[in-house]
């Protein structure tokens, strides 16, 4: 507290286009070329985010009323864990890399794959974890050797004026810039050409966002959403199962892309799994999650209402939970007990914390109803035996898995969706991997023609000699 935020100020409609051509510029100046260069942006960055940590987690605290742990750890912790890592291994990275196994001749060719940057692109962020989602991926394309124009979410307002500050605070002007603003600046952005867009947010804008890169046939990076099932066998251990799966829907309020969006609960486990959720929530909130201090608000009106009515909708039964708080925007961890695999609490993303149950037969009815609800979801959290979870994995597609576990995910692994839940992967070595060109080079001598005159014409008996 008694940290003063900038104001979020939209950019003008009329400097984007040069604001981009600013971009472009530095880097048809080779200015992100030199390696030593986006190292020394990233390292500038690095202390500026450090420098800011106060507002930061003020700013987080105001939009999402985000717990400072959770702040430290999935938004300034990970963003400066990332550029440690990236810093790391970016020399590594970058090496051109030999050809596997190759005949003779072309081993003289000195064949090689070069990681170029792509060039000037554009990331588009989301409210849920402000900071993380839009500076990952701007790391990585910092690292890989791009000018970036960033586009925070507008939905998180006051993280998204303290990230410009750090931008400007650290990082060269002419080659990286913020643009602020709502659909207005971001539609203006995608009217711009750019090399890649990468975006993170929910489905329809995406398929906004795809189709508004098609003319300049623009590569796109979609990180969407997804309704994660987490499949719960007769063999789970349901303590294990609701604590993880309560600690999957309290981070951030359930307002995060990876959390379960309901459980399939073998029957015979329900009644335990209901009752150790209770156990697991006095537990993390003694007094309520209302009065703790560890638990965020939903980000806005729309949201809240949409939750709301997500709750009245329902033709499930609450036995957990289900206060809410309009004025605070607070809604508790809420587990329904749901009858049919076409209630709404189950068909649409929440992205809040409600947890619908709904008890199945066996594994091959949760295996068949998950994969008619979304067949390629974000996440997928199985609980059982080994040869159980082996069953799930080969039945069933998802951006990634937690075995055992809810939302998790180790930040070297790479992210990302498939299908429906989006394409492209970031985090780790990944972020450095998605924003670069694999430009393979050879480079064929002049002593070598006596050998390669073999392909010209006339081919006549040259066949026999290969
Ligand atoms: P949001 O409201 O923050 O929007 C995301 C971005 O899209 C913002 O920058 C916003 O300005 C832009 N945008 C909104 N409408 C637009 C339009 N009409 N044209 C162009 N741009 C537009 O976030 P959201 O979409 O509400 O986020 C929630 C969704 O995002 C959920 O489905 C969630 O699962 C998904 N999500 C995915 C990931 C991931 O990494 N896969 C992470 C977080 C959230």
């Amino acid at each position: 507290m008694g940290v003063t935020l900038p104001e979020l100020q939209y950019t003008a409609l009329e400097e984007i286009p040069a604001r981009v051509s600013a971009a472009r510029k530095a880097f048809l100046e080779n200015k992100t070329r030199d390696v030593e260069f986006r190292l020394v942006q990233l390292r500038k960055l690095y202390w500026a985010i450090k420098d800011h940590e106060e507002e930061i987690a003020e700013a987080l605290a105001q939009d999402l009323n985000k717990p400072r742990f959770e702040t430290e750890v999935a938004e300034s912790g990970w963003l400066l864990n990332d550029i440690v890592f990236t810093t790391r291994n970016l020399h590594k990275w970058v090496k051109d890399e030999k050809a596997p196994d190759i005949d003779l001749t072309f081993k003289f060719m000195n064949p090689k794959i070069r990681k170029d940057p792509l060039g000037t692109v554009l990331v588009i962020g989301a409210f849920n974890f402000p900071f993380q989602l839009t500076m990952g991926p701007v790391i990585g394309a910092i690292a890989a050797g791009n000018t970036v124009v960033i586009k925070p979410s507008e939905g998180a307002p006051r993280s998204a004026a303290v990230m410009q500050k750090i931008v400007e605070a650290s990082l060269d002007p002419s080659a990286y810039t913020v643009v602020q603003g709502g659909v207005p600046e971001t539609q203006a952005l995608l009217s711009e050409r750019w090399d890649k867009i990468f975006y993170t947010g929910g489905a329809n804008v995406g398929r906004i966002i795809a189709k508004a890169a098609a003319p300049n046939l623009t590569p796109v990076v979609l990180e969407l959403g997804g309704i994660n099932p987490a499949i719960v066998t007769k063999n789970a251990n349901p303590r294990l199962v609701a604590r993880r799966m309560l600690w999957g829907k309290l981070l951030n309020a359930g307002q995060v892309c990876t959390s379960q969006n309901y459980l399939l609960v073998d029957k015979s486990l329900v009644s335990q799994v209901v009752e150790e959720f209770k156990k697991a929530y006095k537990e993390f909130y003694p007094n309520g999650a209302k009065d703790s201090p560890d638990y965020s608000r939903i980000i806005n009106q729309n949201h809240f209402q949409r939750l709301k009515s997500m709750l009245d909708n329902t033709q499930g039964k609450i036995v957990m939970g289900g206060t809410l708080n309009e004025k605070e925007l607070f809604i508790e961890p809420t587990v329904v007990l749901v009858s049919s695999i076409d209630d709404s609490l189950i068909t649409q993303e929440s992205f809040g914390p409600l947890i619908p149950i709904l008890p199945v037969e066996d594994l091959d009815e949760a295996i068949k109803l998950a994969n008619g609800v979304m067949d390629t979801p974000l996440g997928l959290y199985p609980f059982g035996s080994k040869a159980e979870v082996k069953k799930i994995l080969n039945s069933t597609r998802s951006g990634g898995v937690s075995v055992n576990d809810a939302a998790l995910h180790i930040p070297t692994l790479p992210f990302g969706g498939v299908g429906e839940s989006g394409n492209g992967a970031y985090r780790g070595r990944a972020s450095f991997d998605v924003w670069v060109h694999r430009r393979p080079v050879t480079t064929s001598p002049g002593w070598l023609e006596s050998i390669l005159a073999i392909r010209y014409p006339p081919y006549a008996g040259k066949l026999s000699k290969f």
